[in-house]
């Protein structure tokens, strides 16, 4: 599970609950999708919203990944990381102009996605060169919340409004060098991505200047043992293949970007947590755990599977349990499941959690966010300390009352 180095000694070492992350997995999930392609000219930006912890970018830096930043703090830490103003795509959604003129400041590639900011880059950014994220409205991604292709959607501009956009262009004399789109999370079928292609090489053909377009993310990864996964190599070979014809005909050839977050690291994250107490109701048999809502939200959020095992008595008998959290909140996170007989101060890991776990975590409670460790070069690293109370009362100041 844990490269080797066995994950009750971590949490005994570092404590419970305990997020750990395997870097080998997620360099087997780069070199799978950076392998998949035959077109040379691609890179992969990793959309580091899903884990930002600083050693991790570094480590997406060092394999020669880009990076996607959603805020301008992600930008700052991916600097700080090491990633170079141009490696950095800058794509956030209704921030405010002051985000964007520091970016142009700091030098990274810019994405527009409203037509208001695109109506007042000429002001004062007029020689900044931009992107474009154009929402295609492919209906895409496997929860509500994380599909964002749809017509009424907050994200991207409008295919709708290409004529729009094109007049504002040409009269404040924008010069556009990228063409993105980003429809949702959990794509299955590969032809929705090249569907997408066929509608940016429509949009792309009004645009003389593009140096890339960006497929954007909604890579799937499996949760569950018999689900299936996005098929990076059969999107390499079909999308490798018409790019190249549309670049022949384009007459440059541009660079084909994707900025996968959950396919990098989901897998290669695993959420520890101990057994506070396993309690009978009159239909129910309840295994509680030290972590809630607050640590992993993404069971109640978009109702998403992970895979939770007892860590401590694997081979026991598997009992059906509802496995829940500790905070005053409804917090399923698996109800009727299969698990391995668990007693007080077992403890189960969840899967899967290596992407928008920590990063979505909270003090919920009042209770500290974890410790992470990362597994690099078979040797256990803590990469981030568990919170104290004095982290609680950090930010906080006390008046005279
Ligand atoms: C969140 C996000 C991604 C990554 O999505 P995943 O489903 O984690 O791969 C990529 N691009 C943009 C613009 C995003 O907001």
């Amino acid at each position: 599970m844990t490269g080797g180095i066995d994950p009750l000694q971590l949490c005994q070492e570092y404590g419970t609950p305990l997020y750990v992350y395997d870097a080998a997995i997620m360099e087997r999930q780069y070199k799978a999708i950076t392998g998949a392609f035959t077109y040379p000219n691609v890179r992969i930006h990793y959309a580091c919203k899903a884990l930002t912890n600083i050693n991790v970018m570094r480590l997406f830096h060092k394999w020669g990944a880009g990076l996607d930043c959603v805020s301008i703090q992600e930008v700052h830490l991916g600097l700080q990381a090491g990633f170079k103003p141009e490696d950095i795509l800058y794509t956030p959604n209704f921030a405010g102009m002051e985000e964007f003129d520091e970016a142009a400041r700091l030098g990274v590639k810019i994405n527009i996605d409203a037509i208001p900011m695109l109506e007042n880059w000429g002001l004062q950014h007029r020689d900044v060169p931009l992107c474009i994220r154009i929402n295609p409205h492919l209906m895409a991604g496997g929860h509500e919340n994380i599909s964002v292709g749809h017509i009424d959607s907050k994200f991207g501009i409008s295919i709708h409004q290409l004529p729009h956009v094109l007049r504002i262009v040409e009269s404040q004399g924008l010069r556009i060098e990228g063409l993105h789109m980003h429809t949702g999370s959990d794509i299955l079928d590969v032809d929705v991505f090249l569907m997408g292609a066929e509608i940016l090489f429509e949009a792309a053909r009004k645009f003389p200047d593009l140096k890339y377009i960006d497929m954007g993310s909604g890579f799937k990864v499996p949760y569950k043992p018999d689900d299936i996964e996005t098929d990076v190599v059969e999107l390499g070979q079909k999308l490798s293949k018409r790019f190249a014809e549309f670049c022949s005909e384009y007459g440059r050839d541009l660079t084909l970007m994707f900025e996968p977050g959950k396919f990098l690291v989901s897998a290669a994250g695993y959420l520890f947590a101990r057994c506070t107490l396993v309690k009978q109701t009159t239909s129910t048999v309840f295994v509680g755990l030290d972590t809630g809502l607050n640590h992993l939200i993404r069971p109640m959020f978009y109702g998403s599977y992970h895979k939770i095992i007892n860590v401590t008595e694997p081979t026991f008998k598997p009992r059906i349990y509802t496995v829940v959290g500790n905070i005053c909140e409804t917090d399923t996170f698996g109800s009727d499941r299969r698990i391995a007989e668990v007693v007080e101060g077992d403890v189960l890991c969840f899967y899967n959690a290596g992407a928008y776990g920590w990063m979505m975590s909270s003090n919920y409670n009042s209770r500290p966010r974890p410790a992470e460790v990362l597994l690099y070069d078979g040797t256990a690293h803590l990469i981030r300390r568990r919170e104290t109370l004095e982290d609680l009362l950090h930010t906080q100041i006390s008046i005279d009352l």
